[in-house]
């Protein structure tokens, strides 16, 4: 082994669990991040570690390190975080792609970037496969996240065909577990702290839309996977073909709970994808990989870590 990781946005949710697995498995870590929605705390524990070096630092300002792996997270990944400020998540997912992409053309290190289920936009082909172009509004309050990351891929390719540069790209499916932000805005967090709290669960428009949940541990094993894997550069779906409704989700939130919490319906944000499955056969077939945990597991870590979190605030 003896790799050492640049991991982008690694002080954030998912950056955070993955910085923690490179170093359980013997490996250097740099984790740089700007702690727009990332936290300290995230990576506190990590801190007194030898091969952990945290480095303050915004993507879209150029960076020069010696790495022979990086990871590409940073970037917000709520819809009410990336939409606060479209413009700089449009230089985010832009820059940031620059400058690892430079930066891995010049120390020849591996590169992977943390692309997501948003590149098929609203889709009209279901599961989706990563043959599949996408459906999505270019000029829409989401287009900076899903446009700003569709670009990133196109860099990705084209620095591997211009400049033979060793790329590795996933596209994750929604995401959850433990160190998402209280605030963060994404359902499960949203569901899970609303019904600790015994307050309405908000569901937007009618609660029919689906979407397909992955336990942040499984996720994580399918990024190393695919960035240990030689001759495959991707793109390929990572997430669990799990779909449900938001109003499965809900119930379920509320009985593993406890909560008497009820719903309460709120418009549906616009440009709101219906419905959104992987097809993981590639991920199977190539990695190996098939996520392990199932949203009923996954949630009761969750929410073991939002009831902690909470009592801890109220304190
Ligand atoms: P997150 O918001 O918790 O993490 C993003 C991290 O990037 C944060 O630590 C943030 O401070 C940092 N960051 C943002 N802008 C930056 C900048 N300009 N310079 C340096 N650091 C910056 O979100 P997450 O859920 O951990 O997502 C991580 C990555 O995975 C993102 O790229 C996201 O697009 C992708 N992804 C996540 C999901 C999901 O469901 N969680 C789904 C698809 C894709
Ligand atoms: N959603 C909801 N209530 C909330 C937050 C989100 O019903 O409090 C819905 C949202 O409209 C979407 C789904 O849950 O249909 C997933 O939203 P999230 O922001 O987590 O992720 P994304 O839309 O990017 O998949």
């Amino acid at each position: 082994m003896g790799h050492i990781n640049l991991v982008t946005g690694g002080s954030g949710f998912i950056g955070s669990h993955l910085c923690e697995r490179l170093l359980a498995r013997g490996e250097e870590v740099l984790c740089m991040d700007n702690f727009f929605t990332g936290r300290k705390e995230n990576i506190a524990h990590l801190l007194g570690q030898p091969r952990f070096e945290l480095v303050r630092h915004d993507v879209t300002q150029p960076f020069m390190l010696e790495v022979d792996r990086i990871y590409n997270l940073a970037c917000p990944a709520s819809p009410v975080h990336y939409q606060y400020n479209p413009v700089k998540t449009i230089k985010t997912n832009v820059m940031g792609a620059l400058h690892v992409l430079g930066l891995a053309k010049r120390v020849h290190a591996r590169v992977l970037q943390a692309s997501t289920s948003e590149v098929y936009g609203d889709p009209d082909v279901h599961p989706q496969v990563e043959s599949y172009w996408g459906h999505v509004n270019p000029i829409g309050p989401r287009s900076c996240y899903d446009e700003g990351k569709r670009v990133a891929e196109a860099l990705f390719f084209d620095y591997h065909r211009q400049n033979g540069v060793d790329i590795r790209i996933i596209r994750i499916f929604n995401t959850y577990g433990p160190r998402m932000l209280v605030n963060d805005g994404r359902v499960v967090s949203n569901f899970v702290v609303q019904a600790l709290r015994g307050e309405p669960i908000t569901i937007y428009g009618d609660g029919a839309q689906t979407r397909s949940f992955c336990y942040v541990d499984d996720l994580v094993e399918g990024m190393i996977r695919m960035m240990d894997c030689d001759d495959f550069t991707g793109p390929v779906n990572i997430g669990n073909p799990g779909e449900f409704t938001m109003l499965e989700l809900a119930n379920a939130v509320i009985e593993l709970t406890g909560s008497s919490s009820k719903l309460t319906h709120h418009a549906l944000p616009e440009n709101d994808p219906t419905r959104r499955r992987p097809d993981i056969s590639l991920a199977g077939e190539k990695l190996g990989w098939s996520p392990k945990i199932s949203l009923r597991e996954g949630l009761s870590p969750t929410i073991a870590y939002f009831r902690d979190l909470l009592s801890q605030s109220s304190a």
